[in-house]
């Protein structure tokens, strides 16, 4: 004969259910959180596939106009010449083709003292509460 507790009802059986769920879901959340995101650069290892083969280009090679390359760069207006800042540099995938781009020298780069054009389209973005917008 059943005794019919509230141990065996259906609702604790779902709710006994859900713990568990969520129980195996907070320790996968704590693991991804803890687990930083893997990067070609820095592990040799894909952070979309996983692979571990990666194509390093030091350098990205940029034609000119004269045939002649340079290394693929920010491109500053100068009075007389064509200025370059910063060098780009990748790391690819080679099984899933991800591609991580790296700027050598963005440390160095200021936004407000380059040429008018480049300080339109670069800006520092930084993980501090926006001053107004949305998220004030
Ligand atoms: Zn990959």
């Amino acid at each position: 004969m059943s005794n019919n507790s509230d141990s065996d009802s259906p609702w604790q059986v779902q709710i006994d259910e859900l713990r568990r769920e969520l129980a195996l879901m907070r320790t996968e959340l704590a693991s991804l959180r803890s687990s930083p995101r893997t990067s070609l650069k820095l592990h040799n290892r894909c952070p979309s596939c996983q692979g571990t083969s990666v194509l390093h280009c030091n350098e990205i090679r940029d034609y000119n106009n004269d045939n002649s390359h340079s290394p693929m760069s920010i491109q500053l207006m100068g009075v007389l010449r064509k200025r370059t800042i910063g060098s780009f540099e990748a790391y690819i995938c080679r099984q899933c083709e991800f591609v991580e781009w790296y700027l050598k020298g963005a440390a160095d780069i200021v936004p407000g003292k380059l040429d008018k054009r480049n300080r339109k389209n670069i800006r520092i973005v930084d993980s501090e509460t926006p001053k107004d917008g949305p998220f004030r």
